[in-house]
Protein backbone atom coordinates (compact mmCIF):
# COMPACT_ATOMS: atom_id res chain seq x y z
CA UNK A 1 0.00 0.00 0.00
CA UNK A 2 1.65 2.99 -1.03
CA UNK A 3 1.88 5.71 1.97
CA UNK A 4 0.29 9.34 2.11
CA UNK A 5 2.16 12.31 1.83
CA UNK A 6 2.04 13.34 5.48
CA UNK A 7 1.28 16.71 4.85
CA UNK A 8 -1.90 16.03 2.90
CA UNK A 9 -2.73 13.60 6.39
CA UNK A 10 -2.12 16.48 8.30
CA UNK A 11 -4.22 18.87 6.27
CA UNK A 12 -1.58 21.65 6.23
CA UNK A 13 0.59 22.70 3.66
CA UNK A 14 4.64 22.26 2.90
CA UNK A 15 5.51 25.47 4.51
CA UNK A 16 3.06 25.06 8.03
CA UNK A 17 4.34 25.99 11.21
CA UNK A 18 5.10 24.09 13.89
CA UNK A 19 1.78 25.38 15.63
CA UNK A 20 -0.19 24.69 12.48
CA UNK A 21 1.51 21.08 12.51
CA UNK A 22 0.19 20.87 16.24
CA UNK A 23 -3.16 22.12 16.17
CA UNK A 24 -3.91 19.81 12.78
CA UNK A 25 -2.82 16.72 14.63
CA UNK A 26 -4.92 17.82 17.65
CA UNK A 27 -8.01 17.76 15.41
CA UNK A 28 -7.46 14.83 13.81
CA UNK A 29 -5.97 12.61 16.90
CA UNK A 30 -9.86 14.02 19.42
CA UNK A 31 -11.40 13.21 15.88
CA UNK A 32 -10.21 9.32 15.31
CA UNK A 33 -9.20 8.58 18.38
CA UNK A 34 -10.29 4.99 19.21
CA UNK A 35 -12.06 5.50 22.63
CA UNK A 36 -14.45 7.74 20.44
CA UNK A 37 -14.95 5.58 17.83
CA UNK A 38 -14.90 1.87 19.38
CA UNK A 39 -14.56 -0.79 16.65
CA UNK A 40 -14.25 1.49 13.97
CA UNK A 41 -11.39 0.24 11.62
CA UNK A 42 -11.34 3.12 9.21
CA UNK A 43 -11.17 5.67 12.31
CA UNK A 44 -8.09 3.51 13.63
CA UNK A 45 -6.42 3.35 10.42
CA UNK A 46 -6.61 7.31 10.27
CA UNK A 47 -5.53 8.02 13.86
CA UNK A 48 -2.53 6.18 13.24
CA UNK A 49 -1.77 7.52 9.94
CA UNK A 50 -2.02 11.04 12.13
CA UNK A 51 0.12 9.61 14.55
CA UNK A 52 2.83 8.91 11.87
CA UNK A 53 2.98 12.01 10.15
CA UNK A 54 2.66 14.32 13.12
CA UNK A 55 5.91 12.22 14.00
CA UNK A 56 7.56 12.74 11.40
CA UNK A 57 6.71 16.38 11.03
CA UNK A 58 6.66 17.81 14.24
CA UNK A 59 10.61 16.63 14.58
CA UNK A 60 12.50 19.58 12.73
CA UNK A 61 15.35 16.58 11.68
CA UNK A 62 12.59 14.04 10.86
CA UNK A 63 10.84 16.96 8.48
CA UNK A 64 14.12 17.92 7.04
CA UNK A 65 14.45 14.31 5.97
CA UNK A 66 11.15 13.80 5.23
CA UNK A 67 11.22 16.84 2.81
CA UNK A 68 14.14 15.91 1.07
CA UNK A 69 13.88 12.23 1.03
CA UNK A 70 10.14 11.69 1.26
CA UNK A 71 9.16 8.30 3.25
CA UNK A 72 12.11 6.77 2.70
CA UNK A 73 14.01 9.46 4.56
CA UNK A 74 12.27 8.67 7.77
CA UNK A 75 11.40 5.13 7.20
CA UNK A 76 12.01 2.71 10.24
CA UNK A 77 11.17 5.53 12.37
CA UNK A 78 8.62 4.08 13.79
CA UNK A 79 8.87 1.49 16.13
CA UNK A 80 5.26 2.05 17.25
CA UNK A 81 4.09 1.46 13.76
CA UNK A 82 1.69 -1.63 14.51
CA UNK A 83 -0.46 -0.15 16.50
CA UNK A 84 -1.63 3.13 18.83
CA UNK A 85 0.27 2.06 22.14
CA UNK A 86 1.00 5.64 24.00
CA UNK A 87 3.17 4.11 26.20
CA UNK A 88 5.56 3.36 22.75
CA UNK A 89 8.44 5.02 21.22
CA UNK A 90 7.80 7.34 18.38
CA UNK A 91 5.02 9.44 20.61
CA UNK A 92 7.76 11.64 22.14
CA UNK A 93 5.56 14.73 21.05
CA UNK A 94 2.44 13.46 22.40
CA UNK A 95 2.29 14.68 25.69
CA UNK A 96 3.49 18.85 24.62
CA UNK A 97 0.55 18.29 22.15
CA UNK A 98 -2.23 17.07 24.54
CA UNK A 99 -0.91 18.01 28.06
CA UNK A 100 -3.49 17.70 30.20
CA UNK A 101 -6.44 17.17 27.75
CA UNK A 102 -5.39 13.50 27.41
CA UNK A 103 -4.86 12.98 30.80
CA UNK A 104 -8.40 14.19 31.54
CA UNK A 105 -10.56 13.49 28.89
CA UNK A 106 -9.20 9.53 28.04
CA UNK A 107 -7.01 8.99 31.21
CA UNK A 108 -8.85 6.03 31.97
CA UNK A 109 -8.13 4.65 28.46
CA UNK A 110 -3.91 4.16 29.62
CA UNK A 111 -5.08 2.51 32.85
CA UNK A 112 -2.40 -0.56 33.79
CA UNK A 113 -0.38 0.23 30.63
CA UNK A 114 2.92 1.60 31.41
CA UNK A 115 4.52 4.22 29.60
CA UNK A 116 7.83 3.23 30.71
CA UNK A 117 9.92 4.18 27.54
CA UNK A 118 11.26 1.33 24.97
CA UNK A 119 13.73 0.75 22.37
CA UNK A 120 13.64 4.18 20.32
CA UNK A 121 15.83 3.96 16.86
CA UNK A 122 19.01 6.00 16.71
CA UNK A 123 19.02 9.20 14.34
CA UNK A 124 20.01 9.21 11.10
CA UNK A 125 23.60 9.95 9.48
CA UNK A 126 24.77 12.13 6.11
CA UNK A 127 27.72 12.07 4.84
CA UNK A 128 28.25 14.23 1.23
CA UNK A 129 31.08 13.03 -0.80
CA UNK A 130 32.28 14.19 -4.38
CA UNK A 131 32.87 11.88 -6.69
CA UNK A 132 34.64 11.89 -10.46
CA UNK A 133 32.11 12.24 -13.78
CA UNK A 134 33.83 8.22 -14.80
CA UNK A 135 33.32 7.13 -11.23
CA UNK A 136 29.50 8.31 -11.44
CA UNK A 137 29.22 6.53 -14.97
CA UNK A 138 30.75 3.69 -14.15
CA UNK A 139 30.14 2.91 -10.62
CA UNK A 140 33.15 2.64 -7.52
CA UNK A 141 33.81 1.79 -4.09
CA UNK A 142 34.97 4.39 -1.61
CA UNK A 143 35.99 3.96 2.05
CA UNK A 144 34.69 6.63 3.94
CA UNK A 145 35.44 7.13 7.26
CA UNK A 146 32.33 8.84 9.67
CA UNK A 147 32.00 9.83 13.63
CA UNK A 148 29.13 8.15 15.08
CA UNK A 149 27.91 6.70 18.26
CA UNK A 150 28.97 3.52 19.09
CA UNK A 151 27.72 1.23 22.72
CA UNK A 152 30.43 1.96 25.42
CA UNK A 153 32.75 -1.03 25.91
CA UNK A 154 32.88 -0.51 29.49
CA UNK A 155 29.72 -0.35 30.93
CA UNK A 156 28.41 -2.95 27.91
CA UNK A 157 26.08 0.58 27.20
CA UNK A 158 24.24 0.15 30.56
CA UNK A 159 25.70 3.74 31.54
CA UNK A 160 26.56 2.45 35.41
CA UNK A 161 29.98 2.05 36.63
CA UNK A 162 31.44 -1.52 35.71
CA UNK A 163 30.22 -3.59 39.33
CA UNK A 164 27.37 -1.53 40.07
CA UNK A 165 23.86 -1.18 37.46
CA UNK A 166 20.86 0.91 37.15
CA UNK A 167 18.76 0.97 39.91
CA UNK A 168 14.77 0.99 39.84
CA UNK A 169 13.54 4.53 39.89
CA UNK A 170 12.65 5.69 43.51
CA UNK A 171 10.19 8.00 42.19
CA UNK A 172 8.02 6.04 40.20
CA UNK A 173 9.05 2.88 41.28
CA UNK A 174 9.98 1.51 37.77
CA UNK A 175 6.78 2.52 35.73
CA UNK A 176 8.35 5.87 34.04
CA UNK A 177 4.66 7.47 35.13
CA UNK A 178 3.38 9.39 37.45
CA UNK A 179 -0.16 9.18 38.37
CA UNK A 180 -2.19 11.73 39.88
CA UNK A 181 -6.39 11.66 40.46
CA UNK A 182 -7.83 14.31 39.63
CA UNK A 183 -11.41 15.11 41.19
CA UNK A 184 -13.72 16.70 38.07
CA UNK A 185 -17.46 17.32 38.02
CA UNK A 186 -17.60 13.88 35.91
CA UNK A 187 -15.58 11.58 38.71
CA UNK A 188 -12.52 11.30 39.93
CA UNK A 189 -9.79 11.27 36.42
CA UNK A 190 -6.54 9.79 36.71
CA UNK A 191 -3.73 11.99 35.43
CA UNK A 192 -0.87 10.36 33.92
CA UNK A 193 2.77 11.34 33.69
CA UNK A 194 5.99 10.99 32.35
CA UNK A 195 8.65 10.61 35.74
CA UNK A 196 10.69 13.31 35.82
CA UNK A 197 13.35 11.78 37.63
CA UNK A 198 13.95 9.03 35.19
CA UNK A 199 12.48 11.05 32.16
CA UNK A 200 10.31 7.71 31.75
CA UNK A 201 13.07 4.81 31.79
CA UNK A 202 12.19 3.65 34.83
CA UNK A 203 15.71 3.25 36.17
CA UNK A 204 18.45 5.21 37.19
CA UNK A 205 22.01 5.23 37.31
CA UNK A 206 23.55 5.77 40.52
CA UNK A 207 27.21 5.79 39.43
CA UNK A 208 27.92 6.68 36.56
CA UNK A 209 30.66 4.84 34.11
CA UNK A 210 33.28 6.79 34.06
CA UNK A 211 34.50 6.27 30.64
CA UNK A 212 31.12 7.29 29.18
CA UNK A 213 29.54 9.30 31.70
CA UNK A 214 26.48 7.42 31.88
CA UNK A 215 25.57 7.85 28.51
CA UNK A 216 26.38 4.34 27.44
CA UNK A 217 27.81 5.18 24.31
CA UNK A 218 30.77 7.25 22.76
CA UNK A 219 31.66 8.79 19.85
CA UNK A 220 33.95 6.60 17.68
CA UNK A 221 35.88 7.02 13.94
CA UNK A 222 34.50 4.65 11.90
CA UNK A 223 35.42 3.16 8.81
CA UNK A 224 32.78 2.24 5.75
CA UNK A 225 33.19 1.09 2.31
CA UNK A 226 30.30 1.78 0.18
CA UNK A 227 29.81 1.06 -2.74
CA UNK A 228 28.35 3.53 -5.15
CA UNK A 229 26.45 1.80 -8.25
CA UNK A 230 27.30 2.91 -12.18
CA UNK A 231 24.90 5.77 -13.71
CA UNK A 232 24.34 7.70 -9.88
CA UNK A 233 23.88 11.63 -10.79
CA UNK A 234 24.61 14.80 -9.02
CA UNK A 235 22.59 14.86 -5.58
CA UNK A 236 21.82 11.32 -5.52
CA UNK A 237 21.15 9.99 -1.83
CA UNK A 238 22.40 6.05 -1.19
CA UNK A 239 21.03 4.77 1.72
CA UNK A 240 23.11 2.52 4.25
CA UNK A 241 20.32 1.12 6.27
CA UNK A 242 21.20 0.61 9.93
CA UNK A 243 24.49 2.13 9.66
CA UNK A 244 23.61 5.69 11.84
CA UNK A 245 23.49 6.74 14.88
CA UNK A 246 22.91 3.92 17.84
CA UNK A 247 19.89 3.44 19.26
CA UNK A 248 18.16 3.93 22.44
CA UNK A 249 17.61 1.00 24.91
CA UNK A 250 18.26 -1.37 22.66
CA UNK A 251 16.36 0.23 19.63
CA UNK A 252 17.97 0.17 16.00
CA UNK A 253 20.61 2.12 14.24
CA UNK A 254 19.46 4.91 12.50
CA UNK A 255 20.43 5.01 9.28
CA UNK A 256 23.42 6.64 7.16
CA UNK A 257 22.78 8.27 3.96
CA UNK A 258 25.48 9.50 1.32
CA UNK A 259 24.82 12.15 -0.79
CA UNK A 260 26.62 12.39 -3.97
CA UNK A 261 28.59 15.30 -5.30
CA UNK A 262 29.51 14.42 -9.14
CA UNK A 263 32.33 16.83 -9.99
CA UNK A 264 31.67 18.40 -13.83
CA UNK A 265 34.25 16.97 -16.28
CA UNK A 266 35.98 19.04 -18.83
CA UNK A 267 35.01 17.98 -21.85
CA UNK A 268 31.76 16.28 -21.49
CA UNK A 269 28.53 17.46 -20.01
CA UNK A 270 25.91 15.14 -18.63
CA UNK A 271 22.35 14.68 -19.06
CA UNK A 272 20.12 11.85 -17.74
CA UNK A 273 22.51 8.55 -19.20
CA UNK A 274 23.98 10.81 -22.17
CA UNK A 275 26.65 13.11 -22.79
CA UNK A 276 27.44 15.38 -24.60
CA UNK A 277 30.24 17.14 -26.45
CA UNK A 278 31.76 19.22 -29.62
CA UNK A 279 34.63 18.09 -31.20
CA UNK A 280 36.78 20.63 -33.85
CA UNK A 281 37.32 19.69 -37.18
CA UNK A 282 38.98 21.74 -39.69
CA UNK A 283 36.54 23.11 -42.88
CA UNK A 284 38.79 20.78 -45.21
CA UNK A 285 37.68 17.50 -43.24
CA UNK A 286 34.63 18.80 -43.33
CA UNK A 287 33.84 19.76 -47.63
CA UNK A 288 35.87 15.90 -48.05
CA UNK A 289 34.85 14.02 -45.05
CA UNK A 290 37.74 11.79 -42.89
CA UNK A 291 37.94 9.31 -40.08
CA UNK A 292 38.49 11.21 -36.31
CA UNK A 293 38.81 10.02 -33.34
CA UNK A 294 36.33 10.59 -31.19
CA UNK A 295 37.08 10.82 -27.30
CA UNK A 296 34.57 8.56 -25.04
CA UNK A 297 34.31 7.92 -21.25
CA UNK A 298 36.03 4.20 -22.55
CA UNK A 299 38.73 6.26 -24.77
CA UNK A 300 39.15 7.28 -28.14
CA UNK A 301 36.86 5.82 -31.29
CA UNK A 302 37.27 6.20 -34.76
CA UNK A 303 34.47 8.13 -36.46
CA UNK A 304 33.80 8.42 -40.24
CA UNK A 305 32.81 12.08 -40.82
CA UNK A 306 30.89 12.30 -44.44
CA UNK A 307 31.85 15.07 -46.88
CA UNK A 308 30.06 17.99 -46.63
CA UNK A 309 29.80 17.84 -42.79
CA UNK A 310 27.91 21.35 -42.01
CA UNK A 311 28.93 22.67 -38.49
CA UNK A 312 26.71 22.13 -35.54
CA UNK A 313 25.95 18.48 -36.97
CA UNK A 314 25.04 16.07 -34.20
CA UNK A 315 26.11 12.64 -34.71
CA UNK A 316 25.33 9.76 -32.05
CA UNK A 317 27.48 6.82 -30.77
CA UNK A 318 24.89 4.49 -29.57
CA UNK A 319 26.03 3.34 -25.63
CA UNK A 320 28.61 5.31 -25.19
CA UNK A 321 27.40 7.71 -22.02
CA UNK A 322 26.49 6.63 -18.92
CA UNK A 323 25.94 2.89 -17.59
CA UNK A 324 22.22 2.65 -16.72
CA UNK A 325 21.41 2.39 -12.84
CA UNK A 326 20.98 -1.21 -12.26
CA UNK A 327 20.62 -1.93 -15.85
CA UNK A 328 23.40 -3.52 -18.04
CA UNK A 329 22.51 -1.05 -21.08
CA UNK A 330 24.25 2.53 -21.47
CA UNK A 331 23.10 5.83 -22.37
CA UNK A 332 24.34 7.52 -25.87
CA UNK A 333 27.31 9.72 -26.15
CA UNK A 334 26.25 13.09 -28.78
CA UNK A 335 28.99 14.76 -30.50
CA UNK A 336 28.56 17.90 -32.20
CA UNK A 337 30.80 18.66 -34.89
CA UNK A 338 32.35 22.51 -34.66
CA UNK A 339 33.86 23.43 -38.14
CA UNK A 340 36.95 25.71 -37.58
CA UNK A 341 37.69 28.37 -40.00
CA UNK A 342 41.53 28.90 -40.31
CA UNK A 343 42.88 32.47 -38.96
CA UNK A 344 46.03 32.27 -40.30
CA UNK A 345 46.86 31.42 -43.99
CA UNK A 346 49.89 31.58 -46.06
CA UNK A 347 50.17 33.52 -49.23
CA UNK A 348 49.99 30.21 -51.12
CA UNK A 349 46.90 28.67 -49.45
CA UNK A 350 45.19 32.16 -50.08
CA UNK A 351 46.18 31.22 -53.63
CA UNK A 352 44.83 28.17 -53.81
CA UNK A 353 41.28 29.70 -52.11
CA UNK A 354 41.19 32.14 -54.82
CA UNK A 355 41.44 29.65 -57.13
CA UNK A 356 39.19 27.49 -55.51
CA UNK A 357 36.48 30.02 -55.58
CA UNK A 358 36.71 30.90 -58.85
CA UNK A 359 36.24 27.33 -59.82
CA UNK A 360 33.00 27.72 -57.94
CA UNK A 361 32.22 30.21 -59.64
CA UNK A 362 32.24 32.86 -56.82
CA UNK A 363 33.45 36.80 -56.73
CA UNK A 364 36.04 37.10 -53.86
CA UNK A 365 36.39 40.79 -52.94
CA UNK A 366 38.83 40.45 -50.03
CA UNK A 367 38.87 44.39 -48.81
CA UNK A 368 35.14 44.16 -48.64
CA UNK A 369 33.39 44.52 -45.21
CA UNK A 370 32.42 41.55 -43.42
CA UNK A 371 28.91 41.29 -42.64
CA UNK A 372 29.54 42.08 -38.76
CA UNK A 373 31.13 45.26 -40.01
CA UNK A 374 28.01 46.07 -41.93
CA UNK A 375 25.88 45.55 -39.15
CA UNK A 376 27.99 48.10 -36.65
CA UNK A 377 27.66 50.39 -39.73
CA UNK A 378 23.79 50.35 -39.22
CA UNK A 379 23.80 51.35 -35.61
CA UNK A 380 26.37 54.07 -35.93
ZN1 LIG B 1 30.16 3.48 29.74
ZN1 LIG C 1 10.95 7.33 37.40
Amino acid sequence: MSKRDYYEVLGVGKNATEQEIKKAYRKLAMKYHPDRNPGDKEAEEKFKEANEAYEVLSDPQKRKNYDQFGHAGVNGNFSGQGGFDFGGSGFGGFEDVFGDIFGDIFGGAFGGKSRRKGPERGADIRYRMTISFEEAAFGVEKEIKINRSEKCEVCDGSGAKPGTSRKTCPTCNGSGEIRQAQRTPFGTMMNVRTCHTCHGEGTVIESPCSKCGGKGEIKKTKQISIKIPAGVDDGSAIRLSGEGELGLRGGPRGDLYIIIDVAPHKLFKREGYDIYCEMPITFVQAALGDEVEVPTLDGKVKYKIPEGTQSGTVFRLREKGIKKLHSNSRGDQYVKVIVEVPKKLTERQKEILRNFAKESGEEVHEQRKNFFDKMKDLFK
